[in-house]
């Protein structure tokens, strides 16, 4: 729930004008108003020890106060049953984790419970209940609508709140199960306590009290451990997501992403560690992952370089506790913060700080699960790193290290559909082979012609540079392809690399026992152009069309020529 600052002053305003002169109007007119408070201070001992310990079932933290509120109710009448409720919320705004930045979600409680205090109060005595009555048949059914109609209204007050909130809601969600079967147990208690008290006095209250409060203690360690059990089957199934992503950009905006979806916290940093210098990876502040650009030396003396040194995972609740070590990228107005360091391999890597405004917003074992995600955040990292290794390997040719034809095909495939698509005018292919180079080999030997090869694609790179894509087509074949370059200006950029060709003299070593020494000598080229969508709007047609030229065009013709493709 997060209203706007709007909505914030709202809820105030309403708060103020209904809560306190609400509660003086009921105290000064009350029909219902108690002759008598002898004994009440008991119960509302009991409401609080009943308020303190919440637990969690199915992702909803339930609070077993009604019961008592139930029989403060029947024995005391409204504005008793509303002051219980309103000091019961001391308790529960700690668990909401209530902090002073989020002081409206204690206003907007209160007002609601007030409100349910008095609709529902006002509902029961105008049905016909004698506040203080002791018939048996009244109080079943007088306590038995007051529960229903308090579960009924705060429902109610709750799915109105989420509507307004624009969240996908359902009147008779699994919550509203659950918090119906919790009133199908304790009303009963609530009951019977109110009519035990009336015959034994507060002694009821410890009888009935201690064994309610235990159980409730015994549903709370267990849903701890359920929500722990909940929180690491997450944590397994994003570990497994994780090792299926790729690319590191996606496995690190996927880290981020999920890890806010799990664990409360405004904003989150990967804080890398590279040479003694620490950068920030990637962030996410406030719901959005962000590329910071934060090379600062103050990062290394924060709670990040020191996360980094100690190889520990920290956790503080407030912001006293690490204001003194407070890093460049974060905010002035966070609280809580986790630091929890990334290993690979047994050495740390980097850090992972994680950061939330509210104060104990992270428990301890959320620390351990994030500290075991940053390992498989860890490995997932180094797997896509050397799926791009492998990747970029299978797409260079060992000799040359210009692309082969496996990255050829697809970046004709790629320019052609740029093309198609308009974003491009007209891609120019140019078709290379170098001219008797048999001959070359049968002369010089194997190697010579190898090293000839490298220094070919190295010219053919260097002159063609950023403009497009060199690569080796096959033996002594090399293909150039150049978006948005014309016919005309392709077969410039081809006679301009015919005559650099002709004109370099290649370095060969010559082998003649055992003086080694190296010779000098020239090669010619013969080269096809063709167009697209002139020549053919095709990847593998623009080919045979270049390649044509060439055999014909140039070869034929004579070699050491530049010819284009004619229909
Ligand atoms: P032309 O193209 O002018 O018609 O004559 P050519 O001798 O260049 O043509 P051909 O296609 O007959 O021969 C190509 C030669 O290139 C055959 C082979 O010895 C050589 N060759 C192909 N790949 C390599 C390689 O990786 N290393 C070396 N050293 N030679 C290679
Ligand atoms: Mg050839
Ligand atoms: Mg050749």
């Amino acid at each position: 729930m997060n209203f706007s600052k709007k909505a914030q002053r709202i809820m105030f305003a309403l708060w103020l004008l209904f809560v306190p002169p609400g509660t003086l109007l009921l105290y000064l007119y009350s029909p219902t108003r108690p002759g008598e408070w002898e004994g009440y201070g008991a119960f509302l001992l009991l409401a609080l020890l009943s308020s303190i310990f919440p637990f969690f079932i199915a992702g909803t933290t339930f609070v077993l106060v009604i019961w008592v509120q139930i029989a403060i109710f029947l024995k005391y009448g409204i504005l008793a049953e509303l002051i219980s409720m309103q000091i019961c919320m001391i308790p529960l705004s700690y668990h909401l984790k209530i902090s002073r930045d989020s002081l409206y979600k204690y206003f907007y409680n209160s007002f609601m419970f007030f409100s349910l205090s008095v609709l529902c109060g006002n509902l029961i005595v105008l049905l016909g209940y004698e506040i203080g009555s002791v018939r048996i048949r009244d109080v079943i059914i007088y306590g038995s609508i007051f529960a229903i109609s308090y579960l009924l209204i705060n429902h109610l007050f709750l799915y109105m709140r989420e509507y307004l909130c624009n969240m996908k809601v359902v009147f008779f969600s699994k919550d509203f199960y659950w918090e119906f079967a919790c009133l199908f147990i304790t009303l009963p208690f609530g009951l019977g306590l109110y009519l035990f008290e009336h015959s034994t006095g507060n002694t009821a209250l410890w009888l009935l009290g201690l064994p309610l409060i235990s159980i409730t203690l015994l549903i709370r360690m267990y849903s701890d451990s359920e929500k722990v059990n909940a929180d690491l089957n997450e944590a397994s199934e994003f570990g497994h997501q994780l090792a299926e992503r790729m690319t590191s950009t996606e496995i690190l905006d996927m880290f981020l992403k999920r890890l806010s979806d799990m664990f409360p916290f405004d904003a989150g940093y990967i804080v890398d560690n590279v040479e003694n210098n620490f950068f920030i990876l990637r962030a996410r502040e406030d719901g959005e992952n962000k590329e910071l650009e934060y090379v600062h030396d103050d990062i290394k003396y924060s709670l990040a370089g020191k996360g980094y040194e100690k190889g520990e995972p920290i956790l503080y609740n407030k912001q006293k506790e690490w204001t003194h070590m407070k890093p460049p990228f974060l905010a002035d107005d966070m609280q809580s913060v986790m630091c929890v360091p990334i290993y690979r391999n047994q050495r740390i890597e980097g850090v992972l700080v994680l950061a939330a405004r509210e104060k104990f917003a992270f428990e301890s074992y959320q620390l351990k699960i994030v500290h075991l995600l940053c390992s498989y955040f860890a490995v997932s990292l180094e797997k896509a790193r050397y799926v791009k290794e492998a990747v970029e390997k299978s797409e260079i040719c060992d000799l040359t290290k210009i692309y082969n034809y496996r990255y050829l095909d697809k970046q004709l495939k790629l320019d052609i559909s740029r093309l198609n698509k308009g974003s491009s005018r007209t891609v120019s292919l140019i078709m290379m082979d170098i001219d008797k180079f048999k001959a070359v080999n049968d002369t010089y030997g194997h190697h010579s012609g190898n090293i000839i090869l490298q220094e070919f694609a190295n010219i053919i790179k260097e002159e063609i540079g950023s403009s497009g894509t060199v690569g080796r087509y096959g033996g002594e074949e090399f293909v150039i392809i150049l978006p948005n370059y014309s016919k005309l200006q392709a077969m410039n950029v081809a006679e301009q690399l015919r005559r650099k060709i002709e004109q370099t003299p290649f370095m060969v070593p010559l082998d003649l026992g055992e003086i080694s020494r190296e010779e000098i000598i020239f090669i010619t080229a013969s080269i096809g152009v063709s167009t697209a969508p002139e020549d053919s709007d095709e990847g593998l047609s623009l080919l045979r069309n270049a390649d044509r030229a060439l055999y014909i065009g140039a070869k034929q013709a004579g070699r050491n020529r530049v010819a284009e493709y004619v229909r």
